[in-house]
């Protein structure tokens, strides 16, 4: 699995680069891009959310519910699982409407090769969380559509749950209330994982790549982390995250 570089990943992953974007930034991407290629004007007057995974209601995550897996993965979503755009584009999976700036809007979305391959086989072994710095007004409609039943991911955490500061968003695991040494986040943003960082498997950026197998690589590597006692020795010693 190729590494992102941190020079690639401080100039093109930018967090602010998502539906809805982050009006705190000076970005202008709409949708998610870590290239940004596809800049509209930011739109003003984001909507409340509705749907908001909050540290506090996290405590019990997973401590009141029957849980037999050993592991928590957190999973990204834009650029790690999915692209997703506002112009048309060829051989998009789906689309969604989404109400924001008191407009309908219609959002592209392009799923990265093998995902639901990739979902269905760490559900099997993982409890899955998915962790993004989208706002739910997109993400939560998206996430539907990937696990429409709801039996893949546990529990989805928006970008409420994200810590903001020096202009971007960390995720910060200890919100999850759960031993460290047994929680594994993957995404394309290394730095939103800088508080935890020997958790972290950084995975490279995907637009539209159709022969990208870094789900299926990372798949193999996540395998060997199934029974582990302490997920964070092994994370270190393949991925230097070290700043
Ligand atoms: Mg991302």
């Amino acid at each position: 699995m190729s590494r992102p570089s941190p020079e690639k990943t401080r100039n093109e992953d930018d967090a602010s680069c998502r539906v809805p974007v982050d009006h705190a930034s000076s970005a202008s991407c709409f949708v998610t891009g870590n290239g940004c290629t596809d800049n509209q004007e930011l739109p003003a007057g984001l909507p409340n959310l509705m749907d908001i995974g909050s540290p506090d209601d996290s405590a019990d995550l997973f401590g009141s519910s029957v849980n037999t897996k050993n592991i928590v993965l957190v999973l990204d979503l834009d650029e790690t699982l999915v692209h997703s755009k506002l112009q048309p584009c060829d051989n998009y999976d789906f689309t969604l409407q989404v109400f924001f700036n008191m407009e309908d809007h219609t959002v592209y979305v392009k799923q990265r090769p093998h995902l639901e391959m990739f979902l269905h086989q760490v559900a099997q072994m993982f409890e899955v969380v998915v962790f993004t710095a989208s706002e739910s007004v997109y993400a939560e409609p998206l996430l539907d559509k990937l696990d429409p039943d709801g039996k893949l991911i546990s529990r989805r955490f928006y970008r409420e749950s994200c810590t903001f500061s020096n202009g971007s968003y960390t995720k910060d695991l200890a919100i999850f209330g759960v031993d460290l040494a047994k929680v594994v986040i993957v995404d394309n943003t290394p730095q939103v994982f800088q508080l935890q960082v020997d958790n972290g498997i950084p995975i490279k950026s995907w637009f539209d790549d159709p022969a990208d197998i870094e789900l299926m690589e990372l798949l193999r590597f996540l395998a060997t982390l199934v029974d582990a006692k302490d997920v964070r020795p092994m994370i270190s010693k393949n991925f230097s995250n070290n700043p």
